[in-house]
């Protein structure tokens, strides 16, 4: 499976990558789309709202992050150890344990899981981990049809859209948008369906309820594993969950590597952070666990594929190995400005926002995602709020240098941002020369206008062309200094 288990090392991941379009170009189709902007609004306010209540009430709060972070620290260090004891826990239970190094492997395993059942329809929860790998895709090629419980996701599902938040994945459709997609997708709606929230939710439960209570084999993916029990953890609000969990005869778990957690007090920390950080509740309306294979309760055949597509090759970055410590709450993009305005899809990634910005390009190496580490201002918003406290900002950086030298040892040719700070530097290491660049810099003023240079033509056009660049002083700090010193040295 992996380096540190001894196998070959697993590849870069795959399947990833969900638009076309780098981030600068998508965000600014998006930033046109002023129905997206309110919708996000209106969802990431009431969400951050919320959250910074509950999370007030705890006295420990910064402990049990502080908690958080260690467990996940510790477990990322010994983490061959703690899967091999989970592999060895499941099994005894009855349940089957598959390694999966990346997409296809785990696509592979998860579609002839399900033929050799004979079903041609698998009901899905909790699964960002299975639209990663691009699961639905790979089984509708084997004929299967995988149908998605989460309402979110199947309204995503129905509107043959993608999910935009890792939480609320329709969080970019309104309800009347919603209405005009179950009254288009679901053949046994009433016609005469209103936008109406509890009407929706009804539409979509008596579709869902035919669906559980058809299905033989349902697929989801993991919050968290204890690897002390071998036990799997699945944390929702809709009951979808239970539902999917409980009544098929076949029960197919994918999980990334980096779920897994020591013991049950671990998890009991991370059953606190995760519903206050995600949805701002005190508790999350169902918790479901279960050990393998239960006598006479539950699915009889319970399989757990565990994922790497990417993990391995990101632990072995130290500065960046932290963003496998996230725990999907969401937090971070209800507050970064960034995600707020330009919503999930334009980071064509399957994880959007901040976290999307660290992961995407951690699984799938920098280049594939090139664009991401740049989708941030940096003003740490994300950091306060990660009930893990992963330091984004810090791997942002990290990962922007990662892809400046990349790109330089790639190129033959020395880019213009190369160039231009070569010369910087040249003028900065001699002062005769910087009190003459300063001079000639001064000559900028003659571009201004109200105080600030508008756009410049290349090579400083990338950096102009978003910021608004203010006119140098009609002195530099030089020609202050001789002229003060000079009156201070006229002093008696
Ligand atoms: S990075 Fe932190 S705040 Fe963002 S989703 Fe992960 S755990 Fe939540």
């Amino acid at each position: 499976m992996s380096t540190f288990l001894g196998l070959p090392a697993a590849p870069r991941g795959v399947g990833h990558l969900r638009g076309d379009d780098p981030f600068p170009v998508a965000a600014r189709k998006a930033l046109g789309d002023a129905q997206l902007r309110r919708n996000l609004a209106k969802a990431t306010t009431t969400i951050r709202a919320k959250r910074a209540r509950v999370v007030a009430e705890l006295p420990d709060w910064e402990e049990l992050r502080e908690a958080g972070k260690s467990i996940k620290a510790r477990t990322l260090a010994g983490l061959d150890g703690y899967l091999e004891q989970l592999e060895r826990e499941f099994t005894a239970h009855g349940g089957t344990v598959h390694w999966a190094r990346d997409a296809t492997e785990a696509n592979q395993i998860v579609t002839s899981l399900v033929a050799a059942t004979g079903a041609t329809e698998a009901v899905k929860v909790k699964s960002i981990v299975t639209d990663e790998i691009g699961l639905n895709d790979a089984l509708a090629q084997a004929g299967i049809r995988a149908v998605e419980t989460d309402l979110a996701e199947l309204i995503v599902q129905l509107g043959h859209d993608w999910p935009s938040h890792i939480l609320v994945p329709a969080i970019h459709r309104n309800r009347a948008e919603i209405r005009d997609i179950f009254l288009r997708e679901m053949p046994d709606v009433d016609p005469d369906l209103t936008d109406v929230p509890a009407t929706l939710a009804e539409a979509a439960r008596l579709h869902l309820r035919r669906k559980f209570l058809a299905a033989r084999v349902a697929i989801s993916g993991a919050n968290f594993a204890v690897a002390e029990t071998g036990t799997l953890c699945v944390v929702e609000s809709e009951g979808n969950g239970r539902m999917c969990l409980t009544l098929p005869e076949t029960l197919i778990t994918v999980m990334g590597i980096e779920k897994v957690v020591p013991t049950w007090a671990d998890l009991g920390v991370f059953l606190q952070l995760l519903p206050r950080s995600s949805t701002g509740e005190r508790m999350n309306p169902y918790t479901s666990m279960w050990t393998g294979v239960t006598p006479g309760d539950g699915p009889r055949q319970v399989h757990l594929v565990l994922l790497d597509n990417g993990r391995t090759a990101a632990l072995a970055d130290e500065v960046g190995r932290p963003a496998l410590a996230c725990i999907r709450c969401s937090a971070c993009l209800n507050v970064c400005p960034v995600y707020e305005r330009v919503g999930g899809h334009a980071y064509g990634s399957v994880y959007p926002g901040p976290i999307g910005a660290i992961l995407s390009p951690m699984l799938t190496g920098v280049e594939d995602n090139a664009s991401l580490p740049y989708a941030s201002s940096l003003c740490g918003a994300c950091y306060d709020v990660c009930p893990v406290k992963i330091d984004i900002p810090s791997i942002l950086v990290h990962l922007r240098a990662r892809h400046v030298e990349t790109a330089r040892e790639a190129s033959k040719v020395p880019t213009a941002e190369a160039m231009v700070m070569a010369a910087a530097g040249w003028a900065m290491s001699n002062p005769v020369r910087f009190a003459a660049a300063q001079r000639g810099g001064q000559l900028g003023r003659l571009l201004g206008r109200r105080g600030v240079i508008g756009r410049l033509p290349p090579p400083l056009r990338g950096w102009t062309q978003s910021r608004d660049v203010p006119v140098p002083p009609a002195q530099t700090f030089r020609q202050w200094w001789h002229r003060e010193r000079g009156r201070a040295d006229e002093r008696p």
